[in-house]
């Protein structure tokens, strides 16, 4: 589940050339609604739906979309007022200026939001604190954090408080033991040890403090830090999980960024680099993120090897571990399962390679269910996908080169739909999160396997048509039902997009990448709330849980 609250806001003022699918040249502000203080994740989500859909995905000025405005559905929650102040709120359109790191994002599942970003700010907090002065640091005789508004009514379901004490105890995000996180969930009375320069001292799960739910927060995710002497506070600093994994804090400024030397917004742009000028796929991309982040290209590919060795190493433990999932579904794994009947199927090849990709979908879904380390691709929830794409192609013994040039692709389609449509579960369905997952999958493997622009485009837009309409409705809240099983449909339908698309005659492809983004953009908006993530619709209140 991603909430990319980058896009809440209304515009305040239509561009005047609104079209069906989005004109995509309006910037976004800061919503002005006044609202209730906090609101729980669902609400939150719901909420979203409710103030943003039509203004964010028409790119217009719009506060109500018709059916928000007739709708008889329960009390809608006004929107969150979200400060003005927030980098995230203050984004505007233009060329595409995401970067890798801001879109592969490692840490804890289940849940960007409640998960990775408050490990994120409690890891940020402890390399802050550990470069306070000395003489501060002997003094030192505590750290606690507190947790409001949505964190604090619904961080217990999601693990907010063994992510936010991992991060304190200087745990890296990208690379926590799943055994450690594990080992925080059994053992609540535990006091762990943390080295802050010349101080060593000793935290609980109690040191993380469910805070007020309700109060006049400058975002609905607000956790503050403090590093304690006695009752004296030493160093705090308040913070916001704004989602998808990204944080900010008071005073935040977001970094400075590069001009992209090839600007494009939408795939139409691209295809010009890539086959009127001849410019490669990942030869572009490379050069852009190297000109936006400042990154040299090592810091590039040493990224991405990371980034793949997390999922890698997500989908190989998935594939041995076997248990009942946490939470109230009692769901049982069956990564490894899959795996081990492989051994003695008789399914036949195509059962056989199926089943394989689909394991390794199961798998990685399943450890982001554990609240293990995941990688956001593009979300949470969808984050089996690309590491089944990934394992797959290593089974091929595709060369490392060609993965990073697969993952630069699978951020292209990424890119394009977030600043075209949306990411989000609570904004678009689970189009938005699987769908695009298995588009981002089907232009890795194409791009990987040296396919030509146009297959890369055509394999993205099919996986991403094969979507379209997919509502999000997790039973009981968690990332779980329907989400894993999706991932592992995402990976195989990325494949077969590939194979569709590489067979076929690539210039009587009758539907293109740009189309297909604004037709999710527009589904999104006419989809029903009730398939937001509010999980007030679909399976998420026909299964019922004994
Ligand atoms: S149903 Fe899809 S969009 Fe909704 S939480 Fe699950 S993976 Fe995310």
């Amino acid at each position: 589940m991603e909430s990319t609250l980058k896009v809440i806001g209304s515009s305040e003022a239509g561009c005047g050339t609104c079209k069906p699918t989005g004109c995509g040249s309006c910037g976004t502000t800061a919503h002005k609604t006044e609202t209730p203080a906090v609101l729980s994740r669902r609400e939150f989500g719901h909420a979203v739906l409710a103030a943003s859909a039509g203004a964010l995905l028409t790119g217009c000025s719009s506060e109500k979309t018709p059916e928000t405005a007739s709708a008889p559905t329960p009390a809608v929650p006004a929107p969150p007022a979200l400060s003005p102040d927030l980098a995230v709120v203050q984004s505007s359109k233009g060329p595409i200026m995401t970067t890798l790191d801001e879109f592969y994002k490692m840490g804890p599942g289940p849940s960007s939001s409640h998960t990775m970003g408050p490990m994120r700010i409690t890891y940020d907090f402890f390399q802050r604190v550990s470069k306070l002065p000395e003489d501060q640091l002997q003094r030192a005789t505590a750290l606690k954090v507190h947790l409001f508004g949505s964190l604090s009514a619904t961080g217990k379901g999601h693990g907010t408080d063994r992510a936010s004490l991992a991060g304190l105890l200087g745990k890296a995000p990208a690379t926590c033991p799943p055994q450690f996180l594990d080992g925080l969930a059994a053992n609540p009375d535990q006091a762990y040890k943390v080295t802050i320069g010349p101080k060593t001292l000793e935290l609980t799960l109690k040191d993380i403090i469910f805070d007020a739910t309700k109060g006049d927060f400058h975002h609905p995710n607000t956790m503050t830090a403090k590093l304690l002497a006695g009752n004296e506070t030493l160093y705090e600093l308040e913070y916001y999980s704004v989602g998808g994994g990204f944080i900010e804090w008071k005073g935040y400024k977001a970094p400075d960024k590069g001009h992209p030397k090839y600007p494009f917004e939408h795939a139409r742009e691209l295809k010009k680099y890539l086959i009127d000028d001849k410019i490669p796929l990942p030869q572009l991309l490379l050069t852009n993120e190297m000109a936006i982040s400042g990154k040299s290209e090592k810091d590039i590919w040493e990224l991405l090897d990371q980034v793949a060795e997390v999922m890698v190493r997500g989908v190989d433990t998935g594939l041995t571990v076997e248990s009942v999932l946490p939470g109230p579904i009692k769901l049982h794994s069956k990564a490894a399962a899959m795996q081990r009947n492989l051994k003695t199927t008789n399914k036949g090849d195509a059962g056989r390679v199926i089943t394989q990709v689909a394991s390794y979908g199961f798998a990685m879904g399943e450890e982001n269910a554990r609240g293990h380390i995941i990688v956001t691709a593009p979300t949470a929830g969808s984050a089996g996908i690309i590491p089944a794409i990934v394992k797959s192609l290593r089974d091929l013994k595709t060369p490392t080169q060609k993965i990073r040039d697969g993952f630069l692709a699978a951020a292209a389609i990424g890119y394009l739909c977030k600043h075209n449509a949306t990411l989000s579960g609570a904004e678009g369905g689970c189009q938005a999160e699987v769908g695009v997952g298995s588009s981002m999958g089907a232009a890795m493997i194409a791009q990987a396997l040296s396919a030509s622009p146009k297959v890369v485009s055509n394999a993205a837009e099919s996986a991403l048509e094969s979507h379209l309409g997919m509502t999000c409705d997790p039973v009981a809240g968690y990332v779980q039902v329907p989400c894993i099983e999706r991932c592992a449909y995402g990976a195989v339908k990325a494949w077969t997009a590939y194979c569709i698309a590489s067979e076929e005659i690539p210039e009587e492809r009758r539907v293109d990448l740009d189309t297909t983004v604004a037709a999710m953009a527009l589904t999104a908006k006419e989809m029903n709330s009730k398939y937001k993530e509010t999980s007030e619709g679909g399976l998420a209140v026909s299964v019922v849980l004994c």
